[in-house]
């Protein structure tokens, strides 16, 4: 199916971003009692919708072990029930959420893409010329709605987790609504049941069982070097990969890499279009149509040669 905007928004819209004004209007509330307490609930559904987070900052994941590791243990988990299907993440889309925020005009989106401009630099004397190695092993899940590969403990992700801190504390000072009440847990999502509600309504948890097998399972490392301010809305690019306002690299930037990344996101790109160009062929009618094609061509062909006609011989 062709990706619209809004079709495939992957990341979750479930919990909202809450104001510090709205924290207290929220401690307020909890003392009142009754009717007024119902009228409070329909008026805080509203806010919280209007705070729902639509940006977030990204780490994408771009190593081919880990992401062929990913397709494996979703292959697994399709052969053994098909209607998951539409709570796969696509491959492309693979990332690591490091912070999420509410942008409400493209005001807002320019003063985030500054924010994160100038993270670059805090980011990097946090980092000392380190780099952060973030191993991924094992897999866990968010009320059995979501899948996901854990990264393994270690020095670095204590490094990525003050990364993600001082990256949402410049986000904030600059007014921008950023970071949910949840405690910072990285992890990298592979399937989640709320990509599509319909199967939602029909599948309520995910058996762990369908990937027991992978439960302890090394799938990678992937060195932190690029960050993106992604849109959780608009049209994803041709490789499966969210809209990006902005990214910065980390580290020294290397011309050779640029063009190694920039040559990695379009293979993705191609092997995606080869493959929807393949499950094309595979379908019945498809290669109905294509036989059919071919044997009216190939019988045209005959009756030309037979009638002596070829528009397309050089001595015609
Ligand atoms: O950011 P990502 O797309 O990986 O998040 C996948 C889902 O995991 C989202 O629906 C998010 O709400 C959920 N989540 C969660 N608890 C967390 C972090 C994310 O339930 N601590």
């Amino acid at each position: 199916m062709m990706e619209m905007p809004f079709v495939d928004i992957d990341i979750e819209d479930e919990f909202a971003i809450c104001s510090t004004s709205e924290v207290n209007i929220k401690k307020k509330r909890k003392r009142t009692a009754g009717r007024e307490n119902e009228e409070d609930t329909e008026r805080k559904k509203k806010k919280k919708k209007q705070y729902r987070p639509n940006y977030f900052i990204s780490i994408p994941i771009t190593n081919p072990e880990i992401t062929g590791g990913i397709q494996a243990v979703q292959d697994t988990i399709l052969q053994k029930d098909h209607r998951l299907s539409k709570a796969m993440v696509h491959c492309g889309s693979l990332h690591v959420t490091l912070l999420v925020m509410h942008l409400s005009s493209k005001e807002e989106v320019s003063t985030a893409v500054g924010a994160l401009s100038d993270s670059k630099d805090l980011v990097e004397d946090l980092l000392k010329g380190k780099t952060v190695d973030l191993s991924f092993r094992g897999i866990d899940h968010f009320r059995n709605e979501v899948g996901f590969v854990k990264l393994a403990e270690s020095d670095h992700t204590a490094v990525l987790t003050e990364v993600a801190g001082t990256i949402k504390k410049i986000f904030q000072e600059k007014g921008i609504l950023a970071g949910g009440d949840r405690a910072f847990k990285p992890h990298l999502t592979f399937m989640k049941l709320s990509k599509s509600p319909k199967l939602h309504k029909e599948v309520k948890k995910i058996d762990p069982s369908l990937y027991e097998k992978f439960k302890c399972h090394y799938f990678g490392d992937e060195i932190l070097h690029r960050l993106d301010l992604c849109s959780m809305l608009k049209k994803k690019q041709p490789n499966g990969y969210y809209y990006c306002e902005s990214s910065i690299i980390l580290g020294k930037t290397h011309d050779a890499e640029l063009v190694k990344e920039a040559l990695h996101r379009e293979t993705q790109a191609l092997l995606s279009k080869l493959d929807q160009i393949k499950k094309l062929l595979s379908s019945p009618e498809v290669r109905k149509k294509l036989s059919r094609e071919l044997f009216e061509e190939r019988h045209n062909c005959t009756s030309k040669g037979e009638s002596g006609v070829d528009s397309g011989s050089p001595n015609a």
